[in-house]
């Protein structure tokens, strides 16, 4: 999954996004209002992270616009002061969630998984694919009560498509949802990924998870 933070406070941003890579998100990063407008209406995001308090354009007018513009990427505001008002035009705006800084990186963690959830038929944090059980909150992977051991990214493939199972997933969006814009789109990397996570989680079973459909993609499916 993919997150983009807008922030101008850099240590901040960087300490956000160090958390969020180390998580196995992709995150691009604008560390003003002008960039960050520019980045939300034109790279494919699965969260934005918008501060309110921005030189040049700030947060609620960056979030009026991509909302004007039809981009539905689910937002989350961080603001310095807990205001009502704040809050209240944040919501009113088109934002989904709402934290108040300093805030707890275990909470953003949490809110981003709740917002991630919201757009796809998977409704808690643990989900079971047939005999496949992902636990996105743990960020652990088992079938038939054995644990799989995923590196960051592979762990990203397989929650990715987690949370869009039973739908087509051609390799440009996950490469696009995946890696951030410094990432070079043409390269065959997801083939890659989807052999060794096939290798950890389908070989020595009958019941095959990870699917190709020739010519289109990869779906996950039990
Ligand atoms: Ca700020």
């Amino acid at each position: 999954m993919r997150i983009l933070i807008v922030e101008d406070e850099k240590s901040l941003a960087d300490i956000i996004r160090k958390g969020l890579e180390e998580e196995g998100y992709a995150v691009d990063v604008a560390y003003n209002g002008e960039e960050g407008l520019y980045l939300a209406e034109n790279e494919p995001s699965d969260i934005i992270i918008l501060d309110i308090m921005l030189p040049g354009v700030d947060g609620m007018t960056i979030l009026k616009k991509i909302r004007k513009a039809g981009v539905r990427t689910p937002v989350i505001m961080l603001t310095a002061k807990d205001t009502l008002m704040d809050k209240i035009s944040g919501l009113d705006s088109g934002a989904d969630d709402y934290l108040t800084k300093p805030f707890l990186f275990e909470e953003l963690l949490a809110r981003i998984r709740a917002l991630l959830r919201r757009n796809s038929e998977v409704k808690t944090s643990i989900v079971e694919i047939g005999d496949l059980v992902i636990d996105m909150a743990a960020h652990e992977v088992r079938r038939r009560e054995k644990n799989i051991s995923l590196s960051a990214k592979e762990y990203a493939l397989v929650e990715y498509m987690t949370l869009n199972r039973n739908k087509v997933l051609n390799r440009a969006s996950l490469t696009e949802h995946l890696y951030n814009q410094d990432f070079d789109l043409d390269s065959n990397i997801i083939d890659v990924f989807i052999n060794r996570i096939r290798n950890k989680i389908d070989r020595g079973f009958d019941k095959k998870l990870i699917h190709t459909v020739r010519g289109a993609g990869y779906m996950m499916k039990e």
